[in-house]
Formats: C-alpha cells, structure tokens, sequence
C-alpha cells in the first residue's frame, strides 16, 4: 500500500521566510500549504486537515496563538502537532506558545536540519498516536465502535438531546442462538456473519447514527431524532435486511436476532448506563418470548 504523503501547513507573514520554509519542505518530499496570515491559516487547516503546523507567532491580525486557539476548537479530539516559529528568544513568550498548545517553539532562524528532524519526529509520534486512537475506538472486525467509546460517544449525545429536548432512541440487538452457527460451521464462519451483520446495520442507519459492537453477537445503535415509535420503523426495515441469508463460502446462513428499544424520557436526566441497563432488559425479554421480535421500554 502507498504510505500518504504528509502534509504541512507553514504560515508567516514573511514572504520570504514563508518561501525557504516550503523550498526545504517540498525538497523532503512533504505536501507544503502555505498561509500569510493567521485568519489564512486557520481556514486552510478547516479545508485541508493537514498532519502537521508551523506558525509564526507574531504576526498583524491574527496572532498564531489566536489562531492556534480556532484549530484546536475545530480539530477537537485530532491530535495535530503545531510548532512554533518565532524572533522571540524569552522564556515567558516560549512558555506562553507551549501552554497554549503547541508542541515545540523554534527561535528564527531556524536550523534546516534541526526543523526537518523535529517535524519527522512529531510526524512518528501522531501516526503512533492516530493508530493507537483508531484501534480504541473501533472493532476492528466490523469497523463499529468498541463499547466504551460508543457510551461515552452516546453519552455526550444523550446530555446534548435531553437538554435541547430532541428525540433519541437506542436499540440494543443480540443474533438468536448464535453459538450454534459456531458450533456447526466454525469460529471463523461465525466471523464472516457477525461482519455482514455489521456491513447491513450499517447500511440502515444514516452517517450521523453510532454503532457498537458490545460483545461476540451484540450491538447497540443509536438513532438520533427519532422516538421509540420512528425507531419500530427502523427495527422493521432491519428484521427486513436480516432475512436475506447470508452467503459463507456456498453455505447460505439464515439468521435471526432480537432488539430491545429504549427511548429515554425527555424533561429527566438519563444516565446511559441506565439507558444501556433499560435497553438489556428489554433484549432479554424479547429473547426469552422466543426471540426474532423487539421490545419497547
Ligand atoms: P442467544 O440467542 O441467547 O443470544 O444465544 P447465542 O447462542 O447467540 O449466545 P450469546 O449471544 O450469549 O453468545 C454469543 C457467542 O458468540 C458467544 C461466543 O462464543 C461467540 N463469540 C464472541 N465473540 C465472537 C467472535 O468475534 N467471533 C465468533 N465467531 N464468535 C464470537
Ligand atoms: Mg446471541
């Protein structure tokens, strides 16, 4: 696979600064973005993410640790290293930049060498840091979110609806009898339908709803704007994804499995542990009626 080119967003409102810095970058191979301006900078980071910043503290408008204020706000929880680049040689300037973000302060003018050696180091660590963040937030099965990232996830959505009084609903699903499909065809055969069950929730569901895979067979989803009765719409049109089988290798497995719906109650404070404990008892009720149905608490 092709490593992605990492790219460089340099901004100073020294033009020719600006063009030395994107000469010795080009010449490394990086995909330069330049900026003149701090207002300059912080859109181009908006349209283009790039890997990595270097801004010039000082400059008219904008300040580079105002503008490293606006791309931390929109960048939320990326980690995107940012150095700084300045004239400025005292403690309380450089101390300002760090504790205002930044990961490292370079006095101008800067060594080439040592800029492209620090830019490579921090460029190891965030690919370090983005895999390390990928692999706790999704299974890597069935690219869902893991469980506790989904509730934390969930949680911050449900504080965010109830306070705004927006419909929300959370159904809790678990396949039918799913050990016996282990049991007779293999563990890695069970693999292959816990993922196309994924791929099929997944198609169901609109970009902005959460999936999590909360164990071998279950998985939750959470429907934003839409109350327990839109929800049975959801769970029907799932039940209706599900019949199809699901091919293995020539083998068509059919599958069934059981939903328990929560919608939580508006004008209260929910808690999604509680939530998720509503969701479960309403899951064990639909199964122990015999299961291929959903229940609404
Ligand atoms: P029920 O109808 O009550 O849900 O019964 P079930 O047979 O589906 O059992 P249950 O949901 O309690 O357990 C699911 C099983 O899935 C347990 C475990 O052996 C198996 N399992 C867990 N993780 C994986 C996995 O990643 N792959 C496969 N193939 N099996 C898994
Ligand atoms: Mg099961």
């Amino acid at each position: 696979m092709d490593k992605k080119i990492p790219k460089i967003l340099a901004c100073d409102d020294n033009r020719s600064i600006l063009e030395v810095v994107r000469t010795i970058l080009t010449s490394e191979g990086y995909n330069v973005l330049t900026a003149e301006n701090g207002e300059e900078a912080v859109s181009i980071f908006k349209k283009e993410l790039p890997d990595l910043i270097i801004l010039d503290v000082s400059m008219p408008g904008m300040t580079g640790l105002e503008a490293l204020d606006k791309i931390r706000a929109f960048a939320g929880e990326k980690y995107i290293p940012v150095i700084f680049m300045t004239a400025s040689i005292k403690i309380d300037d450089k101390l300002r930049a760090l504790h205002g973000g930044a990961v490292d302060y370079l006095v101008k003018p800067v060594d080439h060498d040592e800029l492209i050696a620090r830019i490579k180091n921090f460029l190891v660590l965030k690919e370090k840091h983005d895999k390390l963040k990928k692999e706790a937030t999704f299974d890597w099965m069935t690219g869902a979110f893991h469980k506790v990232y989904f509730l934390r996830r969930a949680e911050e959505e449900l504080f965010k609806c109830l306070r705004n009084k927006i419909p929300l609903t959370f159904i809790l699903m678990d396949v039918d009898n799913f050990k016996e499909i282990n049991d007779t065809l293999g563990h890695l055969t069970g693999d292959k339908v816990i993922r196309e069950f994924a791929a099929r929730l997944k198609k169901m569901v609109r970009k902005t709803d959460l999936i999590g895979r909360f164990g071998g067979d279950e998985f939750m989803i959470m429907l934003s704007y839409k109350t327990a009765t839109d929800a049975c719409v959801v769970a029907e049109r799932l039940k209706k994804a599900m019949k199809k089988p699901i091919v293995v290798e020539g083998s068509k497995i059919s599958i069934t499995f059981s939903m328990g719906i929560v919608e939580p109650k508006q004008g209260k404070e929910a808690k999604i542990e509680e939530v998720f404990k509503e969701a479960d008892r309403a899951l064990y009720e639909a199964k122990s009626k015999g299961g291929d149905r959903y229940v609404i608490r």
